[in-house]
C-alpha cells in the first residue's frame, strides 16, 4: 500500500501506453504538431510488469489505459488481456474513439465493462478542425458500437472558447438520449497554453458551464465517490453529467490515482 504525507491512499492507477496520438487537438498540442512515439517507450512486456509491480505494491485495485491514443499503440491487444487477467476490481480504457470498431471484437471479448470517449463537438467540420484529424462518424459509430457492447460508455468533452462553447448543450443531450455520463473537462493549464495568453483566452469554467445547462434542465447535485475527479450532477427524469472543474475545483486532497507514464515513470499527479 503507498500512502503519501497527506495521508492519501492510490487505489487507482492510470497507464500511458503511448504518448503518440492520431488527433493533435488544439488545445493538446500546438501547431498541428502530433505526439510522436519516443524510442525510450517500454515495451509491452516492461510496461506491464511495471503496472504489476504498482498494483501488487501499491494495493492499487483500479486501473485506467490511457495515452496519448491507446488504440494506436501496437502494445494494446496484448496489454489489455494481461490487464484483464489480473482480476482488478475495474479496468477502464480512454479513448479518442477513432479506432474503436477496429479494436471493438478484441475489447468485447475481454469483458471490459468502462470505456471513456473522447468527443468536443456534434459537428463534423468542427471536429476536423479541433483535432486536426479523423472523423467524427468514425467516432459516433465506436460510441453506439460500446454502447451496444454493452459497456458503461462516458464522453469526456474540453469546452473551449473559440473551438466548441456552443456545443456544451448538443453533447448533453446527445449524451442524455444515450444515458452515457457526459464529463465537461475544464481546459487545463498545461502543455503549449502555459506559455502563451491563449489559455485565459480559451478557458470555460464549471460555473458558467453550469449556466448554460441551468437554461435549459433543472439541475441537482448528485453523489460521487470521495475521490471522484467528477463534480456530478442530476437532471432529473434524463440521466447524469459532471464536471471535471481541475482549475476551478482542484480536487488533489482526494486524489487516489497514481500515473505510469509510457516510459514507465511513476507519478503520484496526473498534471506532471
Ligand atoms: N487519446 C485519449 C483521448 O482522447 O481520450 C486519451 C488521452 S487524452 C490526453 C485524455 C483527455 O484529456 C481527452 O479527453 C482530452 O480531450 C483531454 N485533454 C487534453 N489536453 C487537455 C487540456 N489542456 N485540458 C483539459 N483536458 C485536456
Amino acid at each position: 500500500m503507498i500512502i503519501d504525507r497527506l495521508g492519501r491512499q492510490f487505489k487507482n492507477l492510470r497507464v500511458s501506453l503511448t504518448s503518440a496520438c492520431n488527433y493533435a487537438c488544439t488545445y493538446c498540442v500546438p501547431d498541428g504538431k502530433k505526439l510522436q512515439p519516443l524510442s525510450h517507450e517500454l515495451n509491452g512486456e516492461e510496461l506491464f510488469h511495471a503496472v504489476r509491480l504498482v498494483v501488487e505494491g501499491a494495493g492499487v485495485n483500479r486501473l485506467r489505459i490511457t495515452g496519448g491514443e491507446p488504440l494506436l499503440s501496437k502494445k494494446f491487444e496484448e496489454f489489455l488481456r494481461g490487464v484483464m487477467s489480473l482480476g482488478l476490481d475495474d479496468v477502464g480504457i480512454t479513448t479518442n474513439g477513432q479506432l474503436l470498431p477496429r479494436y471493438m471484437p478484441v475489447i468485447r471479448e475481454t469483458g471490459l465493462k468502462r470505456i471513456n470517449i473522447s468527443l468536443d463537438t456534434l459537428d463534423a467540420s468542427k471536429f476536423r478542425s479541433i483535432a486536426r484529424s479523423g472523423d467524427l462518424a468514425t467516432v459516433q459509430k465506436g460510441i453506439e458500437m460500446s454502447l451496444d457492447a454493452g459497456m458503461r460508455v462516458k464522453i469526456n468533452t474540453v469546452p473551449v472558447r473559440s473551438g466548441n462553447e456552443n456545443q456544451i448543450l448538443p453533447l448533453l443531450d446527445y449524451s442524455l438520449d444515450r444515458q452515457i455520463e457526459l464529463r465537461y473537462i475544464e481546459l487545463m493549464n498545461m502543455g503549449h497554453l502555459k506559455y502563451s495568453n491563449l489559455y485565459a483566452q480559451e478557458y470555460i469554467g464549471m460555473k458558467e458551464i453550469l449556466s448554460i445547462i441551468q437554461e435549459k434542465y433543472e439541475i441537482r447535485p448528485a453523489n460521487a465517490p470521495v475521490d471522484s475527479t467528477s463534480i456530478r450532477y442530476e437532471i432529473p427524469g434524463r440521466g447524469f453529467f459532471g464536471i471535471i472543474a481541475n482549475e476551478s475545483e482542484p480536487f488533489c486532497r482526494t486524489c487516489s490515482r497514481l500515473r505510469i507514464s509510457s516510459n514507465g515513470d511513476l507519478y503520484g499527479c496526473l498534471s506532471n
